[in-house]
């Protein structure tokens, strides 16, 4: 099996739609054509995932959409109308039943739109209630898609930081994450910009798609939910182009230009991978699949 050929650098130029490439060795070049094709096929795979649509499926009603046209679907999703609307319900039952009066209240939902800018393939919907903090989101954001190892994290709102934690000593300005959402003032199209991990980030989007009020009883004033989430992502193994891959490379995706395509392997393929089959990570649904060490 012929060597493959060392690509330096690859960019592709989108105006003139023309690929550059440094090549290491030219004389290896007559003799490595396959590689050489199966090197660039990958680069446009590489472009292609880039700018992946994906779809997923709304947790209410169960439809599938794409992560952008998503939230207009949530918005008028009749199940989830219905589900905020049984809120109201359960309130004014409670309200005549006598007895036992249930404290009502008045309060808004917000609907967030969380995608990895680096991963645009991988997006969240989630409602919650104004009374959560910022704590409360960046626990459920670690549990649904990032915690591996308890790394820092922190929030940006308005040009203010939120950090998971505050060092006293340190001479800035963050501010802690126990704050309410009610409190930092949230609009619609407001972008909060999010931070997991300061060494290997994981960097999220999240945008405030829309808010609305509902009059509900104090218990239910603590929601938060996913309201849709990308479906599980089908990468084929890098090697044999055939199984299903099911292991990722964490020391490849920083390496390769192909990012997770290139490092995603079946079973049997990443017992022979170079890196080791220890370095390999099984692939979950999340950006932060195949980066340190996260498993779900
Ligand atoms: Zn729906
Ligand atoms: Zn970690
Ligand atoms: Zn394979
Ligand atoms: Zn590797």
């Amino acid at each position: 099996m012929p060597g493959r050929v060392k690509i330096l650098n690859i960019s592709y130029i989108q105006e003139k739609k023309c690929v550059i490439l440094i090549i290491k060795d030219h004389l290896s070049y007559q003799n490595n054509v396959h590689s050489l094709k199966s090197q660039i096929y990958d680069f446009f795979i590489y472009l292609y995932l880039k700018k992946m649509v994906t779809n997923g499926k709304c947790s209410y009603c169960l439809s599938s959409f794409s992560g952008s046209t998503m939230g207009k679907h949530l918005l008028s999703c009749e199940s989830r109308q219905g589900f905020f609307k049984e809120f109201k319900e359960t309130t004014s039952s409670a309200k005549t039943t006598g007895n036992k009066i249930k404290k009502v209240d008045e309060v808004t939902y917000y609907l967030l739109r969380v995608t990895s800018p680096e991963y645009p393939e991988y997006w969240l919907y989630i409602d919650l209630s104004e009374d959560l903090t910022l704590f409360n989101l960046d626990s459920f954001l670690r549990d649904t898609w990032l915690e591996c190892c308890g790394h820092l994290s922190s929030f940006i709102v308005m040009e203010e930081t939120y950090d998971s934690q505050i060092d006293k000593l340190a001479d800035n300005d963050s501010k802690s994450m126990r704050i309410k959402l009610k409190e930092l003032l949230l609009q619609k199209d407001m972008n909060i910009g999010y931070t997991y991990d300061y060494g290997s980030s994981t960097l999220l989007d999240i945008k405030v798609v829309s808010s609305h009020r509902v009059i509900t009883t104090k218990n239910r004033n603590k929601l938060i939910k996913i309201s849709a989430r990308n479906d599980e992502i089908d990468y084929k193994c890098f090697d044999c182009k055939k199984e299903k891959a099911t292991e990722i490379c964490t020391i490849c995706i920083y390496e390769k230009t192909g990012g997770r395509r290139q490092s995603s392997f079946c079973k049997s393929c990443v017992t022979e991978h170079e890196c080791g089959e220890e370095m390999t990570s099984p692939i979950v649904n999340s950006p932060r699949s195949g980066i340190c060490g996260y498993t779900g």
